[in-house]
């Protein structure tokens, strides 16, 4: 029996994507090739790429609006400096809710003046900061969507006259959101899109172009965008898989539909946290994330209890970040609501016992 995957990243895919992908890997599209062992310059994977592209800007409704969507390298983390790179003149301004958020920030003042307008590093970044300006003379904004880490996301996000740029890594394609509201928005694949080894870039093109430094090719969006992101060879197999799981989610109704199911998961699993004695949230209530749920047991010493009756029920991927400790259930697109159950079932059970 399969496992009920809560791995916070790399994480649960669709089995039914699991299974395309493991046979192009044998035999793609009848070639009687394998998809890892043919030209990325060939017609059948020219095809893939394009077709993941268009899917991303088409499932995020940024079609024939401005936008390019891009499969690169090098991880989210590559996107810190390279954001930085092509849009930083002189200021840029920061939301600091995280560890990915803290980094982004050390990366763009390598290239000038960062301003962080507010952070919630002082409470170990379990909420997420309100009220706060964002002056209007900074070469844009960066956020990040969902804090993978501590659990939380942004509900909303401020308006801004000037580029908004968003790490969506842990929760691209999860729930619904005026997509164009965003100048650039870029996630790892690793979490609700495919294996690690790519990047999705999706960047409004006429931000760019507008910094006074030299940009190296392989930093520069504009060259990407040039080459069709086939300026160098793409990691073949990530975009494939990538494809495969947004196909999978366009036939299942596109993110208004997995969001209604990412809701049920998050209700379910926040209502037991909050009414079992035993558990407490380590988020603030109103900035929890449906993505990955963090909390932690009342009485430490249940946690072998906890911890072997979670495991005997076949649940894999609980523990907390070392950062935060506890536990974290990360709760992507492709993990059904019956995982959740199992989980849930197994805090009740703790309860009866306990
Ligand atoms: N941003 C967020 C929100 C993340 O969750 C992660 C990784 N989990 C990163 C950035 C870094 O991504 P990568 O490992 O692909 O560089």
């Amino acid at each position: 029996m399969r496992k009920h995957n809560f791995s916070a990243g790399p994480c649960i895919l669709p089995q039914e994507v699991m299974k395309k992908a493991s046979d192009a890997v044998l035999n793609f599209n009848d070639l009687n090739l394998s998809l890892i062992e043919i030209s990325h310059r060939s017609k059948d994977f020219v095809e893939v790429m394009e077709n993941a592209r268009s899917l991303a800007l088409e499932l995020l409704g940024l079609q024939g609006k401005g936008y390019q969507a891009l499969f690169l390298q090098g991880g989210a983390s590559t996107e810190f400096l390279m954001v930085a790179y092509n849009l930083l003149n002189k200021k840029a301004a920061y939301l600091n809710t995280g560890t990915w958020s803290d980094k982004s920030i050390k990366e763009a003042r390598l290239f000038g003046e960062v301003i962080e307008v507010a952070s919630s590093k002082d409470a170990n970044f379990n909420y997420i900061p309100k009220n706060y300006t964002v002056p209007g003379d900074v070469d844009y904004f960066h956020c990040t969507s969902n804090n993978t880490i501590f659990g939380t996301s942004l509900k909303s996000f401020p308006e801004v006259n000037v580029p908004l740029v968003c790490d969506m890594s842990s929760d691209i394609f999860s729930r619904e959101m005026d997509f164009s509201k965003f100048d650039l928005i870029y996630a790892g694949a690793q979490k609700n899109m495919g294996p690690a080894g790519t990047t999705l870039v999706v960047v409004k093109e006429d931000i760019l172009g507008k910094v006074e430094r030299k940009i190296p090719s392989m930093m520069d969006y504009k060259v990407h965008i040039s080459k069709d992101s086939m300026f160098n060879t793409p990691s073949v197999f990530a975009v494939y898989v990538s494809m495969l799981t947004l196909e999978w989610l366009k036939d299942l109704g596109g993110i208004a539909a997995i969001e209604k199911v990412n809701d049920k998961k998050g209700d379910l699993l926040y209502t037991e946290i909050d009414r079992n004695p035993l558990f407490k949230g380590f988020a603030a209530t109103e900035d929890r994330s449906n993505m990955n749920a963090t909390f932690n047991l009342t009485d430490d010493s249940l946690k072998e209890s906890f911890d072997t009756m979670w495991k005997e029920a076949g649940i894999n991927g609980l523990n907390g970040h070392r950062s935060v400790g506890g536990y974290r259930a990360s709760m992507y697109n492709a993990l059904p609501l019956e995982s959740v159950q199992v989980l849930v079932d197994v805090m009740k059970e703790l309860e009866r016992k306990a």
